[in-house]
């Protein structure tokens, strides 16, 4: 199990396991909305023929099963290698006994997109850290697509902004969407609270009444989790709802980018319609771009500028055909650059006619 807690202080949900490395310390939100933006579709055909196996299976259908493993093999050459190579010969298409390799299609996949093994989701839940007993109880538990598509409609519910519900709070909304839509299995009864200790954390086993020194309480002030009650989480499923949920019940507000459309929490009592996530290929910020196209839009519209453009490309096209020299280009470009700036400013505290005619009149244009 790996325990998961929100510290409301720092605003962050922290994850810890004893037996494996899933220390995760994220701001709240980011784990859950960066699962949503998690692209299952090749991860989706594997779990879908591992589905099938389990009908087939339980119908006893060889045949059925040997084509199944056929299409598997075909869709995860790498998977397939690698699997092959630790079963040695042991390892026939035929042989329909050793079932243990096909959640590790799923588990261990080489084809499939990586990113999705990088989520801290997947990398903190036991059920990717290790190979499990094959059951087809649990099968259900590696429906991510399913899992992300349900919470992407609930947070669409949860969110938007609907004339009927609009003053109900997020927790609310959650219970009016789940009255509504009836899926009641958008809960997690596995997930057990308890208290967590880190390996060290014991120092005596039972309380003398002058045990107590100085560094026990140093310990206990700078102890980050004590005294919280951590929740154990085993599926990919749990970390979402207990994530979700912790949302869901502070008073916070979520909002959904103006410019990428991926949803953030709104930060104190700074209101902005844009992220602070840096979109692929882009050096700034959501927030950033925005605020450089806002610039760049208003300067489009703004006439001193138009006018300063116009005059640009007209001495420019004399320059490249020689009617001006370079000297006198340059000379122009830095004193018309000059004035356009100071009047630029001018104009910006109050426009007027007379001041762009003033401008137009300096650059010669009609
Ligand atoms: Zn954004």
């Amino acid at each position: 199990m790996t325990f998961i807690s929100y510290n409301k202080k720092l605003g962050k949900i922290l994850t810890t396991n004893p037996y494996f490395d899933a220390d995760f310390e994220k701001p709240l939100g980011d784990m859950f909305f960066s699962f949503l933006e998690l692209d299952f579709s090749s991860y989706n055909e594997s779990y879908k023929i591992l589905n099938e196996y389990f009908v087939e299976s339980i119908r006893n259908d060889p045949d059925s099963i040997v084509e199944t493993r056929k299409r598997l093999w075909k869709l995860n050459p790498k998977t397939t290698q690698q699997i092959k190579e630790r079963f040695s010969q042991v390892y026939d298409i035929t042989d329909t006994a050793e079932d243990l390799e096909f959640i590790d299609f799923l588990v261990l996949n080489q084809d499939i997109n990586p990113d999705i093994y990088q989520h801290p989701y997947l990398l903190a839940s036991e059920y990717f850290q290790r190979t499990p007993e094959l059951d087809i109880s649990i099968i259900g538990d590696y429906d991510l697509d399913e899992l992300q598509s349900i919470f992407k409609e609930l947070l669409e519910f949860c969110v938007n902004e609907n004339e009927i519900y609009k003053d109900l709070s997020l927790l609310e909304r959650y219970y009016l969407y789940l009255r509504k839509a009836g899926k009641a299995y958008i809960t997690a009864p596995g997930m057990r609270y308890s208290p967590y200790f880190e390996y060290g954390f014991f120092t005596g086993t039972h309380l003398k009444s002058d045990s107590v020194t100085q560094q026990d309480i140093e310990y206990i002030k700078k102890y980050p989790f004590v005294g919280r009650f951590y929740v154990n989480c085993q599926t990919v499923k749990d970390f979402v709802f207990f994530e979700f949920y912790t949302i869901i019940s502070q008073d916070i507000e979520i909002k959904k980018c103006h410019r990428c459309g991926k949803y953030f929490i709104q930060k104190g009592n700074y209101h902005t319609d844009y992220c602070d996530r840096v979109p692929e290929g882009k050096r700034h910020t959501c927030k950033k771009l925005a605020a450089i196209e806002a610039r760049a839009e208003k300067l489009k519209s703004n006439p001193i500028l138009k006018e300063f453009e116009k005059a640009y490309k007209r001495n420019y096209a004399r320059r490249k055909n020689d009617i001006m020299s370079p000297a006198e280009f340059s000379e122009w470009s830095n004193k018309a650059t000059a004035e356009r700036d100071r009047i630029a400013l001018e104009y910006a505290e109050g426009s007027s006619e007379q001041l762009l005619q003033q401008f137009k009149d300096f650059l010669g244009n009609k």
